[in-house]
């Protein structure tokens, strides 16, 4: 950390407990270590939610939905509340910034516009959407009463599902929360959240934050706990949605259990993002782009494009290209400003990253760069950037997702192929091309099976009213814009006649 940077006690003030129908409560026997994967320290000791915490969160929500105001405020009432929670985490940026650099292992360089501004843009489009007018009127059929004609018609809403149990993922915390706070309490629903355990703080801060915004008692709840925390919330008979964001693993677990009780959920899961780059790329953008692929955030994201397919007339010289972009990233301290890559979450990551290399060095070829841990950094979940040439786009290390900083390089000779080869996979979140011709790669997006699409580096931002969300294991559910925004509302068609 640097010199001027807040203390543990500065970061973690008012954050040992949880929030419950408006209030802090204390963890009764439990707390868990949350370790700073940049150092192995421990950051904190976050409270841990027992079965009465997460009886008594249900049941506030399920109050507040079925009897509190929140669902019957109008849209603008519900505006106003949230710009408070808006501007009020607006307020809190440094605060929330160097709490993610410690538990989440974001870098210094990163998480300023990464981790929060782009979600408090998010978060303001999901209050603006919510106040657009999504009822329609259905067009009058003449119908026969007795002797009389009359007109029938109805009024098509779109009303709050109710209870939300949104469970989400370490990689970008803030990000995740906020992407369902925003559009669950605009469109007048109640929820209950629960981070990841390894990234807790964040989320126990937005706690703190709605209570000062005035949301009204029970409508936000946040609890914290590991993967039965997580199951008792999907199962219990008081939530009518679960929305998650995780593994692909534990997305089919969460299906299945809501499959038997009819439960809606969203799923948003992960991926291994195909880049094609066609022989017209401009090799130094598309050696950039690959690069930046897997090793941002140290390769922790769902939409990354960790899977190259690069035309084989410039292959050789692309990954000429990324070896030696890649010798000039700064592996070091997320807290470092000069650190361009940093750990991953916890030791057990880096094992699986560690595993998933072996083998692909076993069954392939050895990595043409990395695969081993840094020796400079003695602690830390630290691992090296890490290129295979040549993969078999039908190996495991082209197939699965590995969430380390990992990237394969695959050869192909025409466009078809390379489309073929793209959609060879068991996800479906996004998928992009590189070229000079444009209408060649546009020509391609609709051929890609991806939810989305991005050509030559797409928008260069995250564009806050394009959906994101996938296809196939990837998921389903969209997240921002109006179709996420839809998602957490239930469609009710109130008939008459005059
Ligand atoms: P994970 O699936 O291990 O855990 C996600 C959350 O689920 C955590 O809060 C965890 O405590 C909880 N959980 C674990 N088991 C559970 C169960 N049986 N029932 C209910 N909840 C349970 O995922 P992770 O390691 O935190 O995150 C990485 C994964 O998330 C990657 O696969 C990544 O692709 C995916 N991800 C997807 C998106 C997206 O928008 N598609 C975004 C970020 C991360």
């Amino acid at each position: 950390m640097h010199e001027g940077d807040p203390t543990n006690n500065d970061l973690l003030t008012g954050l040992s407990r949880l929030y419950i129908d408006g209030e802090y409560v204390e963890a009764s026997y439990d707390e868990e270590p949350v370790i700073d994967p940049g150092n192995e320290e421990i950051v904190g000791y976050a409270p841990v939610a027992d079965q009465f915490h997460l009886t008594t969160a249900v049941a506030a929500a399920r109050h507040a939905f079925d009897h509190g105001p929140w669902p019957r405020y109008s849209p603008q009432e519900r505006a106003q509340v949230l710009m408070r929670f808006h501007a009020a985490l607006a307020g809190q940026r440094d605060r929330l910034a160097h709490i993610l650099i410690r538990e989440a292992g974001v870098i210094r360089a990163d998480v300023w516009s990464r981790q929060i501004d782009i979600p408090l843009k998010h978060l303001a489009n999901n209050i603006n959407i919510a106040l657009q007018d999504f009822s329609r009127q259905v067009c009058p059929e003449v119908v026969t009463a007795g002797k009389r004609k009359v007109i029938g018609s109805a009024l098509v809403q779109r009303v709050p599902v109710g209870v939300v149990a949104a469970v989400s993922a370490y990689n970008y915390p803030t990000y995740l929360n906020l992407a369902k706070i925003g559009p669950a309490l605009m469109a007048g629903n109640t929820m209950i959240l629960k981070p990841s355990p390894m990234t807790p703080f964040q989320a126990i801060l937005l706690g703190q934050i709605a209570s000062e915004a005035g949301l009204p008692r029970g409508v936000l709840n946040i609890v914290n706990g590991g993967a039965e925390v997580g199951q008792f919330l999907c199962a219990d008979s008081g939530v009518d949605l679960i929305s998650f964001t995780g593994s692909e693993q534990v997305g089919k677990i969460i299906a299945e259990n809501a499959g038997r009780n009819l439960k809606r959920c969203l799923l948003e899961l992960g991926g291994k993002s195909p880049l094609i780059v066609r022989s017209d790329a401009n090799l130094d953008a598309a050696a950039a782009m690959i690069l930046r692929g897997f090793t941002s955030h140290a390769g922790q994201g769902c939409a990354m494009f960790t899977r190259a397919i690069v035309h084989n007339s410039i292959k050789k010289n692309v990954v000429d290209r990324i070896s030696e972009m890649a010798r000039s990233i700064e592996i070091g301290p997320p807290g470092a400003s000069s650190t361009g890559m940093g750990p991953v979450i916890s030791a057990q990551q880096r094992q699986r990253v560690e595993a998933f290399v072996q083998r692909a060095s076993e069954e392939q070829s050895p990595p043409v760069f990395g695969g081993s841990r840094p020796t400079h950094l003695t602690k830390g979940f630290f691992f090296e950037p890490t290129l295979f040439d040549n993969v078999d786009n039908r190996s495991e290390i082209a197939q699965e997702e590995v969430f380390g900083p990992v990237g394969v390089v695959i050869g192909f000779d025409d466009d078809e192929e390379a489309i073929a080869l793209a959609n060879d996979s068991k996800y479906g979140l996004r998928a992009g091309v590189i070229s000079s011709d444009s209408g060649k790669a546009f020509e391609m997006a609709q051929c890609l099976n991806a939810g989305q699409v991005l050509l030559n580096g797409g928008a260069l931002t995250s564009l806050s009213d394009s959906p994101f969300g996938g296809l196939k294991q990837s998921g389903f559910g969209r997240e921002n814009g109006r179709e996420g925004f839809l998602c957490y509302t239930e469609v009710r068609s109130i008939e008459y006649h005059a």
